[in-house]
């Protein structure tokens, strides 16, 4: 900070706004901000809240500056913060106000929550004692008489009106205090009901409270089978930060969907961990955000974005599933929320826990060469046994014509169904058919705006394109060649599958499931609680059924496409599927009754079947980390991506082209393109990319900040994004 003649000071604040470097203020006399103060500052014509930065307001006239309007009264941003917004900036190559911008996403919680008014006990005896008088002066002393009550939350647990409560207070005998706005959780407490652990978790457990106690940086890897109690495991971790007065953040994929981890958390703890979600009501966001930054939320679950909570004492956090995509973001800020927790736990100095059934090769390979400390949960808790799983040849045993069921497929439901108990078929896809096209001239029907084929919805009657959301009624007659009721649905989504489930079992109650049904997150939750209970038969459902669910009477599992995924041509392609395929089989056999998994394919031999049917990934998992080694690609290598955008395609290759031509001379980064980029085209924006891959002690974003400082301005409709590390390459 710096003082002008005048005694003016200047400070950087950091504003929510693609700019390279804070911009400077000026602290009008009396004002007290501090680094990581939050502020209100005037910016054009608007104002915005702000981050008071770091370092110097850089020999300006403080007199010709604006000054800051406000600081709110809020816990300044940590150093530790400051240092990740940084960072990650410097990581990603996105700006780093842009990144600043994920922590002020909830302006109003900057204002404290308004205390309530509470009453404590100063003076036993009113002048006259009632029955309901009586009542509540023993509730009173029952809990303490020090303690400070709400009129109302008094009123209840005496069971009276409050006009008794009021009454008493006008006579004295109550003293008005100021109590704090109520938690938005319970405190969690780590002696609530700790489990008995198998020799092997406990072994497990007993690695992981080391870590924590020691207090300082480290990254553990569990690695462990569906059903092997990772949960149970790296609960134990959260309980010793939790002992050591730390707060604690745990990171799943898809919250909003994780009611049962959330009980369970409850279980073992006594309250629930704060949620943080995109779904969070806005009041909410507001009261977790304040009690996370003022430390009276102790444990928060969240999606990647509770990633830039800003935490007072973090001590711990937990990625699980750690292999997950969602994890990824890939809009504004690209980065992935399971390296980034990485990063904060070394500025942080603190432990951080990866967990999954089926770890990326990037952690598999950071934990045999000893980066990261490895714990092994081989089996599954008590007599639960894995899913048996069998690859069904779809060239030997064809569904029925029009079909995409096997015979062998429809026997094994009807086994577990007749049994009582529950079948999971699993597919992809949403919607009806995922192209259609007309018999007779053969038109497709394509997306306007991007390069994909329109996905029939059958139930709402529409076409829908799945990346830019764009729709239309399905018509009865081709637009191409005009012909009527000659168009035909081409391939299965899930409603597809449930029709031909509907007809092969017409007693069974079927639930489909997948991320646009109508009713959203509540439904589904509705819905996911209903399996659980064992009101359905057979269930339906895209990805979002693969995940962490517990279905205690699910016996089998059918994967109506396991080539699905491997088609696309993406080197992570065979890794992905195998990921997704055994937590979806791993769905399976989770309460000891004997289960299996059944996946149809047209490649039996791929290595992935083979992976999953043998229950032996090794094998599999040395290819693929072999074929990165070879490629160096991550982690042996680093890669990057850079995208152009434009409403031509001449703009946007034209553009891509003119990057490449500046690209600097390097013995250690190559640099590939441009090429239409995956998807070619979407939301009416065509796309190009090039491919920068680089040795691993290469510094790739210098490589890159150099080139787009050489390139030409992206001007008019053009945009150029950067991907550090790819999900697809
Ligand atoms: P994972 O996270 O590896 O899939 P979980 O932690 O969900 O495994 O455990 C699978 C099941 O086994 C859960 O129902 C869990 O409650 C139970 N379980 C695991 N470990 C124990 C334990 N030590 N005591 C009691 N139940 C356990
Ligand atoms: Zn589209």
């Amino acid at each position: 900070m710096t003082q002008d003649s005048l005694g003016a000071r200047v400070v950087p604040v950091l504003v929510p706004m693609p700019a390279e470097a804070p911009y400077s203020y000026q602290v009008p006399p009396g004002m007290d901000v501090v680094p990581g103060s939050i502020v209100r500052v005037p910016l054009g014509p608007r104002e915005v809240a702000g981050i008071v930065w770091d370092g110097e307001g850089g020999g300006v006239d403080a007199r010709k500056l604006r000054p800051i309007a406000e600081v709110f009264d809020c816990p300044p941003v940590t150093d530790r913060m400051r240092r990740f917004v940084e960072w990650v900036a410097g990581y990603t190559l996105a700006a780093p106000g842009m990144v600043a911008r994920m922590i002020l996403r909830v302006p109003t919680a900057f204002d404290p929550e308004p205390d309530i008014d509470g009453l404590i006990l100063t003076n036993k005896h009113p002048d006259r004692i009632t029955p309901a008088r009586a009542k509540v002066l023993s509730t009173v002393e029952e809990h303490g008489e020090g303690l400070a009550w709400t009129r109302s939350g008094l009123a209840h647990a005496a069971g009276v009106s409050l006009t008794v409560v009021d009454g008493l207070a006008a006579q004295g005998v109550f003293e008005k205090v100021q109590i704090p706005a109520r938690p938005v959780v319970a405190e969690p407490d780590p002696e609530y009901a700790a489990p008995t652990l198998s020799e092997n978790q406990e072994d497990a457990a007993q690695a992981l409270r080391l870590r924590v106690n020691d207090d300082t940086f480290s990254v553990s890897l569990i690695d462990g089978v569906t059903g092997s109690g990772k949960t149970e495991v790296y609960f134990e971790a959260i309980a010793a930060a939790l002992k050591a007065g730390k707060q604690v953040l745990v990171l799943v994929p898809e919250i909003a969907l994780t009611q049962a981890f959330l009980d369970r958390f409850h279980d073992r703890f006594g309250a629930k961990p704060a949620e943080w979600h995109s779904d969070l009501a806005p009041r909410m966001r507001e009261r977790v955000w304040r009690q996370v930054a003022e430390g009276r939320v102790r444990v928060v679950a969240g999606a990647r974005s509770a990633l830039f909570l800003p935490f007072k004492d973090l001590g711990l956090i937990v990625v699980d599933e750690e292999h997950d995509p969602a994890y990824k973001q890939e809009d504004r800020v690209f980065y992935n929320a399971r390296d980034m927790a990485v990063v904060q736990g070394q500025l942080g100095n603190f432990p951080v826990v990866l967990a999954s059934a089926t770890p990326s090769v990037e952690s598999r390979v950071n934990a045999t060469s000893g980066r990261y400390g490895l714990v092994s949960l081989p089996a599954r808790f008590a007599e639960a046994a894995l899913p048996s799983i069998r690859a069904v040849d779809m060239r030997k045993a064809p569904p029925a014509r029009g079909n995409f069921l096997s015979p062998v497929l429809i026997d094994a439901m009807r086994e577990s169904v007749e049994r009582g108990e529950q079948a999971l078929l699993f597919l992809n896809r949403r919607g009806y058919a995922p192209l259609t096209l007309c018999r007779v001239c053969g038109h497709r029907f394509q997306c306007p705006q991007c390069s994909s084929w329109l996905v029939e919805h059958r139930f709402r009657g529409q076409l829908i394109c799945h990346h830019c959301g764009y729709h239309e009624p399905k018509p009865e007659a081709c637009p191409e060649c005009g012909t009527l009721d000659h168009l035909v649905a081409c391939g299965p989504g899930v409603e597809r599958i449930a029709e031909e489930v509907d007809a092969a079992f017409p007693d069974a109650r079927t639930i489909v499931l997948s991320s646009d049904m109508l009713g959203g997150t509540k439904r589904l939750r509705l819905e996911l609680e209903a399996i659980a209970k064992g009101e359905a038969d057979i269930v339906i459902g895209t990805q979002l059924v693969a995940k962490g669910h517990n279905f205690p009477s699910m016996t089998m599992v059918g994967v109506v496409d396991g080539d699905l995924g491997l088609a696309n041509g993406d080197p992570r392609a065979a890794e992905r599927t195998f990921q997704l395929l055994s937590q979806v089989t791993g769905r399976a056999g989770r309460t000891g009754k004997a289960s299996r998994g059944l996946i149809q394919t047209y490649q039996p031999d791929h290595p992935v079947m083979r992976a999953l049917v043998s229950g032996n990934s090794e094998a599999f998992y040395a290819q693929e980390i072999a074929e990165r080694r070879r490629g160096h690609l991550p982690p042996f290598g680093r890669l990057a991506a850079i995208i152009v955008s434009g409403e031509t395609k001449a703009e946007a290759e034209g553009h891509a082209r003119a990057l490449r031509r500046v690209a600097p001379d390097s013995d250690l980064i190559d640099i590939l393109g441009p090429a239409e980029a995956p998807l070619a085209m979407i939301a009416g924006r065509h796309r190009f990319r090039l491919l920068i891959q680089g040795e691993r002690k290469a510094d790739i974003q210098t490589y890159i900040r150099t080139l787009l400082a050489a390139g030409p301005k992206p001007r008019g409709s053009l945009r150029v994004q950067v991907d550090i590390d790819p999900q697809s390459f």
